[in-house]
Formats: C-alpha cells, structure tokens, sequence
C-alpha cells in the first residue's frame, strides 16, 4: 500500500519534471528509503507532506549577460532553487559548470534540504548556479560574469532569507566578486554569502570543512567496526575543494592517498599523492592534473578516455577506502564491482550523489560500508551555519575552535544516521538511517507550521 503510494508520487514527479534524470534519481533514493517512517507514522502521507516536498517552494531562472574580453556579449542561465525552509532560511551552493541545468540545481537542492536537517543547525535548503563554464576564462571575465550573476539573483537573497554559497566552479574568488556585488547593488554589508574571505566575514576552517568532514565521518563509521583509517589505502576522486582537504586530513590521520583525478584523468602515484604540488597544480595554476605527472616521473597520469566502457579508471587502483569527491554519477557499477574485486571495505561520498543506484546495492550486497553523501559530506554546509553565527555576532573564531565544532557535528550526524537506521530495523544502513532522521525532522516542521 505504501510501496503503490510511493510508486505513484513517483510517477507523477517523472511526468512533471521530464528530462530532470538527476532530481528523478534524489527523489527515488530518498522516498524508498523512508518506507519503514511512512509505515509506522500515517501522517506523513494523511497531511500530503512528500506531495509537498518534492515540490521546490521557488525556482528562480533568469538570463545573465556579460562581456568576454574582446568586448562580444556572451549569454548563461542563472538558476536558483529555493527548495525547502521548513527549518530555517535556505541555504546551499551555486554550482558554475557547464553541465548545470535545472534538473541537476532541483537534485542538489532537494538532497540539501535533508543533509541541512541532519546538521542539527537551523538552515533549509536550496542550490543554485550557471551553465557558465569558468575554465579557460580570465579573472576578468570570471568577475564580470559574477556581477551581471548578482545583478539579478541579489533580490531573492538575503542573511535570514536565502545565504548561497559555494560548491563546484565557485570558490573564494568566485565568492569574492559576488559578495562585492551584492554590497554595492544593496549598499549592505552582510553575511549574505557564506565561503568569504578571512578578510571580509569569512570563517577559519571552511575551506577545509567538507573535506575534513567527510573524513572525520569515515572516522566514525570505521570505528562501529573497530576499524580505523590509519594505515589504509586511499583513493579520492577530484581534485578541487573536497577532494583536497580530504587527502591532506587522511594524511594527517596516517591513511595513505595513492590516487586522485580531475575533468581530464587520474593520477596515480603509488608512493603517495604528495599534497603541496596537487595544491600548487591546482589551487594555483587551476592546470590539469598532467602537470602533476611532470613534476613526479614516479607517478603516472591516465587519460579520462581511458575507459570508454562507462567505468573510470580511478576505482579501478586497489584502495582499502574510497573517497568519491568530484561529481554526481561518477562511480558507476563497473567500478563498484572492480572496488569488491580489490577488497575496498568502505565508499565514503564526498561529492553529492556520487555512486549510482546500481553501484550502490551492489556494493551494500557485497558488504562494503556506505557512507551517502547527505551525511558525509554536510560539514561544509554546518560550518556555513557556523560562518553565518560568527556574522551574526560579529566575531571571528579561531580555526581549532571550528574544527573542534566541525567534528563535533560530524560525530552527531553520524550518531543519528546510525541509530535511526537501528531504530528503523536496518542496522548500519546510512541511507535509511540519514533519510529517516532528515526526512522526520523538515516533516514534523511542517506539521507544526500548517499548509503553508
Ligand atoms: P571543485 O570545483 O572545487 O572541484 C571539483 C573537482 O571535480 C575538480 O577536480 C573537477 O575537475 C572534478 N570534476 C568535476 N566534474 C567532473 C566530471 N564530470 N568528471 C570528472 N571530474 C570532474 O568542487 P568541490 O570540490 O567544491 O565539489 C565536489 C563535489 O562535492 C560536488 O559534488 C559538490 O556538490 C560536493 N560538495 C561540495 C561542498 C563544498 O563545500 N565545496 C559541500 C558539499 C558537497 P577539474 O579540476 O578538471 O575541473
């Protein structure tokens, strides 16, 4: 009865959203896996509150023009998915990427909305961003297309309204051109953006925190088996913000990198990932990961071509942990198969929805630990929360003081991720366990404030 309910919304999404794969993909996984919720409390399908959910409350698209550098008039798309504010004023990222339509900003929004409960902080959820593509374009061009972004999106944004942020193509500079053009357009300076600089109310720790989170997360989940980090194999795809800040705590926490990739191959380096030339390749010089190859002879670059199959040749490298930290979809069944071959006993999702629906069940029938991304990956939105708290107050903490907040929460998340799934007779199950606990917090929200 549940199940035919469920298969129904279900349909009726496919139908209303054609084309949006990804969101159709976020919606499934969530609402099959809080079936044994709707079985034991009616009144989350009495008061319609999945109809409700699955619909964002705003979703705001607009045209953003500006100049390239030999004075031509180029045209994106803007988008903001204002999804959920149940529990408090939305937040989430902005993605710049030349893969971003509305079905990618309505996935990442909607799974925002439950990681953002399970923070334990008061913030709803939201996504945003551009099919603009930053990569090849000057600084100026770069800032150019953030102020005519700005131009627009600033009227719907504000510091108890909607707090956008970063997530893949916007980091500090992004952030920075943002910031500085909502100042001048509102004439207020505000915690309106969270990921700014030192500077200007930015927080210590956050450019580390979703890195340092999702390990400090695997931490936790390795540890209910009396297992640990230290010592292991490791490999973390990407090589951008989460994926840097994952390999430099699992170093410092004694667990070996061999690997790690980009947009145009991996790298894998069997002595190591020696953290100061990936940052300086690219945190610095923004180049592909070949350069990285030239400075080290001893490892050795793989061309994404590499495996036209469908499979990517990073799970391929034997690991005792995977770290799946660059994009959605990117670690498919032909991989998952490859990690049980190899003995991988843990997939810790840095990025948002990383692992396929298929790869998924076939690692969880394998006996691989599964750490869903929602859960993992939420210290970058918590210490946002954070960053918004220390602007509100007008102080700045010091990075221990944030980093000891962080893994205090990613200590939380984890705890009721796992009890839930306990409570929920799937013991060990995260994403039942995430799901639930998420799911139970926005809904019960809702209730209380009627048919908004
Ligand atoms: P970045 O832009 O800093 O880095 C993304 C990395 O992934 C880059 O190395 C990029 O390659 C690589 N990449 C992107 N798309 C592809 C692709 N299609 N195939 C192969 N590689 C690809 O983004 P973040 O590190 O911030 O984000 C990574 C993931 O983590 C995303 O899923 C994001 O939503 C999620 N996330 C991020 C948070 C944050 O705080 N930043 C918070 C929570 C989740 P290249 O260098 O060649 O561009």
């Amino acid at each position: 009865m549940i199940y035919e309910e469920i298969k129904h919304i279900l349909k009726d999404i496919k139908e209303c959203s054609p084309g949006q794969d990804e969101f159709y993909q976020a919606t499934r996984e969530v609402l099959e896996s809080i079936v044994p919720l709707l079985e034991a409390d009616s009144r989350y399908l009495e008061q319609n509150i999945i109809k409700r959910l699955v619909v964002p409350d705003r979703t705001i698209i607009f045209r953003v023009n500006w100049v390239d550098d030999r004075g031509v008039v180029q045209t994106n798309l803007g988008y903001r998915v204002q999804f959920n504010s149940a529990i408090g004023p939305y937040k989430g990222g902005l993605r710049f990427h030349k893969s971003v339509n509305l079905g990618v900003v309505k996935f990442l929004g909607f799974e925002q909305i439950f990681k953002n409960a399970l923070t334990s902080l008061q913030i709803g959820g939201a996504k945003g961003g551009s099919n603009f593509n930053p990569k090849g374009k000057s600084d100026n061009e770069v800032m150019r297309f953030c102020q005519s972004f700005m131009n627009e999106l600033y009227k719907y944004i504000g510091k108890n309204r909607d707090v956008p942020a970063g997530d893949i193509g916007v980091g500090k500079r992004e952030i920075g051109y943002l910031f500085g053009q909502y100042k001048k357009l509102t004439g207020d300076f505000d915690g309106v953006l969270t990921g700014k600089g030192l500077n200007w109310g930015g927080s210590f720790g956050r450019k580390q925190a979703t890195g340092y989170g999702s390990v400090y997360f695997a931490q936790e989940h390795l540890g209910v088996y009396n297992n640990s980090l230290e010592g292991k194999t490791c490999v973390v795809s990407g090589s951008g913000n989460v994926a840097i800040y994952t390999i430099e705590k699992l170093q410092d926490l004694d667990a070996k990198v061999v690997a790690c990739s980009d947009s145009t191959g991996t790298i894998y380096h069997k002595n190591g990932i020696d953290l100061a030339s990936l940052k300086a390749v690219k945190e610095i010089h923004r180049e592909s990961l070949k350069s990285y190859a030239k400075i080290h002879p001893d490892s050795k670059f793989i061309d994404i071509s590499h495996y036209p199959e469908g499979g990517h040749a990073i799970w391929h490298i034997p690991c005792d942990v995977a770290f799946p930290s660059a994009t959605q979809n990117e670690l498919s069944l032909i991989d998952a198969k490859e990690l049980v071959k190899n003995g991988c006993i843990l997939v810790n999702e840095g990025a948002n929805m990383p692992t396929t629906p298929d790869a998924i069940e076939y690692l969880q029938q394998n006996g691989v630990l599964f750490s869903p991304g929602k859960a993992a990956n939420a210290g970058g939105v918590a210490t946002s929360q954070l960053e918004m708290s220390q602007n509100a107050a007008m102080t700045q903490w010091n990075f221990e003081e944030v980093d000891i907040k962080l893994h205090q929460i990613m200590k939380s998340i984890f705890k009721v991720a796992y009890e839930t799934s306990i409570e929920y007779k799937n013991r060990g199950n995260l994403i039942v366990g995430a799901n639930i606990a998420g799911f139970k917090k926005v809904a019960d929200s809702m209730i209380d404030q009627g048919a908004v």
